[in-house]
């Protein structure tokens, strides 16, 4: 049932009167430096929160070993956090709609170097239409919105006609174990809207990311007789470059995979992080590079795997010191598919029709060459999956920031997609 205009406009204005309350909370949410494996006092902050508007509460931890035997499951580190996942969940009187996932991740990437920041990387500043901070649009504004579009039902006396839970996930940046853990508890809906900060634009399409370390071993000698030595710095440099190869390989690839034809360059491989070598007078003996790489949706992370394993491998035969000293490839973290949101869902269409009541223009639909949660709703709970959220800049970056008018009209989207996806009742 569509929403007729007189309830369109009492929930455009419902949010609209709560939103500076709103961006409060979001800031509240970025001043806690919730990096991985930190997260619990926000996740204790985002419990209170729905607890206190009368949502059931649930806390859970990962379960590693399912986990590990999930084929979705990424590698575990000693880095893997071990906060707690939160999920507020509503129960309508009767359940008359369609019922929902509203998920959102409170973690965060490092900041990088904070004397490059305008501000203290965790301010939540704002300065005219933006507020900044790492995490302010990757995904802090998201989480916050998950919860006052909500709000904002609430505000006129509504509440949705059938089951929300509201999911606050870990792990989305380094392993996507967060989300996989929910679908691992029973989670499921019909449907599941995640606020990434998407430019209010919908995700068609979704690569898939592995992270990987490939370590080398030199001998160390005096740098005088470097020439009988092995320099494992140098050597990491030689690997590189035959990953670079094989990462072009994968982008001539790109004909043959739908939605991805006409992205530029789709697969990228990042050397994240070099560590290497003890002293600038000593030959190196070791170095590790980190490296993350998208793959095509409908590849199999097992498949991209053996790849990279054949690739490094290959290369250290055709190199005199590597022949000897073979590098070692450890999978650490996402080891995670791609997916498409096949178009014609009616969640689709029900979103479609919020984000033109909300925006004024149509909902347009885009591919993203990074990591997202919606992936394990889409391969695995097997539901529609909708990635979908404000307009933002830097993600990843120095001075990240989200636009704070394009939050307000995601979160009245979202207000407006849940009265139509799960219809209303009044609160009593
Ligand atoms: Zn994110």
């Amino acid at each position: 049932m569509t929403l007729d205009k007189e309830l369109r406009d009492r929930i455009l204005k419902a949010v609209e009167d709560g939103f500076d309350e709103q961006v409060a909370f979001t800031r509240d949410l970025v001043r806690m430096p919730s990096l991985r494996g930190r997260e619990h006092a926000v996740q204790d902050y985002l419990f209170t929160a729905m607890k206190d508007r009368g949502l059931a509460m649930d806390r859970f931890a990962m379960d590693r070993d399912a986990i590990e035997r999930h084929p979705g499951g990424s590698k575990f580190s000693d880095q893997h956090s071990e906060a707690p996942i939160v999920v507020g969940i509503h129960r309508p009187a009767e359940e008359k709609g369609r019922s929902l996932i509203l998920q959102s991740h409170v973690d965060v990437v490092p900041e990088g170097l904070p004397e490059m920041w305008s501000d203290p990387p965790f301010s939540g500043a704002i300065k005219g239409d933006w507020m900044y901070g790492r995490g302010a649009g990757d995904m802090k504004a998201g989480a916050a919105a998950n919860i006052f579009a909500f709000d904002a039902l609430a505000r006129i006396g509504l509440r949705p006609a059938a089951t929300v839970y509201v999911q606050s996930v870990v792990e989305e940046e380094s392993t996507g174990n967060g989300a996989l853990q929910t679908f691992l508890e029973g989670y499921t809906a019909d449907a599941v809207l995640i606020p990434e900060p998407e430019d209010e634009k919908l995700v068609r399409a979704n690569t898939g990311v592995l992270w990987f370390q490939v370590k080398l071993r030199g001998v160390p000698v005096h740098v005088r007789e470097m020439g009988e030595g092995a320099n494992a710095i140098d050597a990491a440099y030689r690997v590189a470059g035959a990953l670079r190869e094989m990462e072009a390989r994968w982008n001539d690839e790109k004909g043959e995979h739908p939605h991805f034809e006409e992205e530029p360059h789709p697969i990228n491989l990042n050397i994240g992080k070099i560590a290497g070598g003890d002293w600038a007078s000593s030959v190196p003996s070791w170095c590790t590079i980190d490296v993350r790489v998208s793959i095509y949706p409908g590849r199999s992370a097992e498949d991209a795997a053996r790849e990279i394993e054949s690739c490094v491998a290959d290369f250290a035969k055709t190199d005199a010191f590597l022949s000897n000293n073979p590098p070692e490839v450890v999978f650490n973290g996402f080891f995670a598919e791609g997916y498409v949101l096949e178009p014609g869902s009616e969640a689709e269409a029900v979103l479609g029709r919020a984000h033109e009541a909300a925006i004024g223009a149509p909902l347009e639909s885009f591919v993203t060459a990074g990591y997202l949660d919606t992936r394990v709703y889409a391969l695995y709970n097997k539901i529609p999956a909708l990635c979908y959220g404000p307009i933002s800049q830097n993600i990843h970056g120095i001075d990240e920031r989200v636009n704070l008018p394009s939050v307000k009209r995601i979160t009245q989207a979202m207000a407006l997609f849940i009265a139509e996806w799960c219809g209303v009742e009044d609160a009593r």
